[in-house]
């Protein structure tokens, strides 16, 4: 990995203004905003605040790019994410740390996620030549028929904050591949990535108006008419389940189509004859990847009785080694929560959870600031009902339950109205496969604590949300099929 700059010289390199047309420049109101690096609360840099001006300016250059871009061989399209692709790779550590200081990841982490967000540009330089369509005799040999995949044509990409690079690399390498224009608005807490990774996109030889990017202070006011214009054909939105049914619900006026990764509630399952040391390995890593601050995060942890007491052992020692700290600390290995609120919320679920019976045998409570660290904790004997099992706890900490049969582990594993991923464990393939049938989620990790990956599909069901990001299935969210009715060649 390459490229070290300094924290200073780092955010120097970081464009502040809005990316329209092309261009980089400030506010149309003159408005900025502060980001803030939620280890210290110090302010990083002042970005440029877009307004719903701004945005239909935005939305304006990617409908006047999108016939154009359309038409660019997918060849050309595919070789633009593959130079992107070399560049984040090229500037992993700038991007590592940039993560780091504006969201709080650990770097180590912040790396991980480097080769993961950089991975999309990889994948889909090679999908964008591969949107195969068909053409067949109809049954009854009278006709033929032709069937083509085309971009769906502008589109609204919007990101959460907590993973800055890869949930912009998950939407924005789709839609170049298939030929779609963009307006990104990335989270406001952290847009810097994002603003970073827009410019590497100019650099690999983006065209103007192909990729527009407009953070704001005002998410509602500035996307909502963009998803009431007609021009726009695509939302793809990745956040909370909260707002994600109010933009289906905008979206519902113009019939825009709309792909959402939603909230998580996932189910983390241990049966009594899993290797332990495996599955408290795949529980750190479900846990606590992320400060638990991941869709994906183990949100309950749902322990055979004959087994509990030697997991919570065992998770409680490895646990307790993990030190909060300012990621970019040697020793980090959890960083801060990212704003006072998020922390406080994962308080008063422990607090509620503990006046509900349950027993903290690890953590338990806030560290002290500067910044917005939580201590990793284990909770014991959780009962069921308590708010800690039903709501997304976004925090370092593990909530075990316990079951005595299959049946039991998959009633409780499946009493969530999220449906994303769930964790297996077990040495039995026959009982693994079976709980793949029995789980409503989109996803599983069998004896596996991670199961993110580029090549494959990611999404979840239920209210997690609607659509896939990544494998084969991710380039669809941005085409459309379209079908051509051929007379019969042989026809006098
Ligand atoms: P959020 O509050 O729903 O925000 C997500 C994005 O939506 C942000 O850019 C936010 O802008 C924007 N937004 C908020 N209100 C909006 C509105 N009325 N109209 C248009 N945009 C609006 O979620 P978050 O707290 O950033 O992220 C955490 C959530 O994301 C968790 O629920 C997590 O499970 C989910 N998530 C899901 C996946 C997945 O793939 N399924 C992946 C990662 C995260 P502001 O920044 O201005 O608020």
């Amino acid at each position: 990995m390459t490229s070290v700059l300094t924290e200073a010289a780092l955010l120097e390199s970081v464009p502040t203004g809005l990316l329209i047309d092309g261009q980089w420049r400030p506010a149309g109101s003159g408005k900025s905003f502060d980001v803030e690096d939620p280890a210290t609360g110090k302010v990083l840099l002042s970005i440029a605040d877009a307004s719903a001006e701004d945005a239909a300016e935005a939305l304006n250059a990617a409908v006047n790019a999108q016939a154009s871009w359309a038409a660019t061989p997918a060849r050309v399209r595919g070789e633009i994410l593959r130079k992107a692709f070399e560049l984040v790779t090229e500037r992993a550590e700038d991007f590592a740390l940039l993560m780091t200081i504006e969201m709080g990841k650990p770097l180590s982490e912040a790396r991980g996620e480097v080769a993961y967000g950089a991975e999309f540009l990889r994948w889909f330089s090679e999908e964008a030549v591969r949107a195969y369509g068909r053409y067949s005799v109809s049954p009854d040999g009278k006709s033929r028929l032709l069937v083509q995949k085309k971009p769906v044509g502008p589109c609204l990409l919007i990101t959460p904050w907590n993973f800055p690079l890869a949930m912009a690399t998950r939407k924005v390498a789709p839609a170049v591949a298939a030929g779609c224009t963009m307006v990104l608005k990335p989270a406001k807490l952290t847009p810097l990535t994002s603003m970073l990774f827009a410019s590497v996109m100019q650099e690999a030889g983006l065209p103007r108006g192909v990729l527009n990017v407009i953070p704001s202070t005002s998410a509602g006011a500035t996307t909502g008419p963009l998803i009431r214009d007609p021009r726009l054909r695509k939302l793809s939105f990745t956040g909370s389940t909260e707002v994600g049914r109010r933009l289906l619900a905008d979206a519902s006026e113009t019939v825009l189509r709309t792909s959402m990764e939603l909230g998580g509630n996932a189910p983390f399952v241990v049966f009594e004859d899993a290797d332990i040391d495996a599955a408290v390995n795949g529980a750190m890593l479900a846990k606590l990847r992320n400060m638990g601050e991941a869709c994906t995060a183990a949100n309950r942890f749902i322990v055979h009785e004959a087994v509990a007491a030697e997991f919570a052992e065992k998770f409680a020692a490895k646990m307790s080694t993990m030190t909060p700290a300012r990621g970019t600390e040697e020793d980090s290995k959890v960083g801060p929560l990212i704003d006072a609120k998020s922390r406080d919320k994962v308080h008063e679920l422990v607090t509620d959870a503990l006046a509900a019976g349950a027993t903290a045998v690890l953590g338990g409570a806030a560290v002290d600031g500067p910044g917005y660290f939580y201590q990793p904790t284990i909770l014991t004997g959780v009962k069921e009902g308590v708010r800690i099992l039903s709501e997304e706890i976004f925090g370092p900490v593990a909530p075990i339950i316990t079951f005595t049969d299959e049946d039991q582990a998959v009633r409780l594993a499946n009493s969530t109205e999220y449906g994303l991923v769930a964790y297996v464990f077990t040495k039995d393939l026959n009982r693994g496969l079976r709980m793949g049938e029995r789980l409503e989620t989109g996803m599983l990790g069998l004896n596996a604590g991670v199961v993110s990956n580029a090549a494959a599909p990611f999404g979840g069901v239920k209210q997690s949300g609607l659509g896939r990001e990544g494998g084969v299935e991710g380039i669809d969210e941005y085409l459309y099929t379209q079908y051509v009715g051929i007379a019969d060649p042989y026809a006098a």
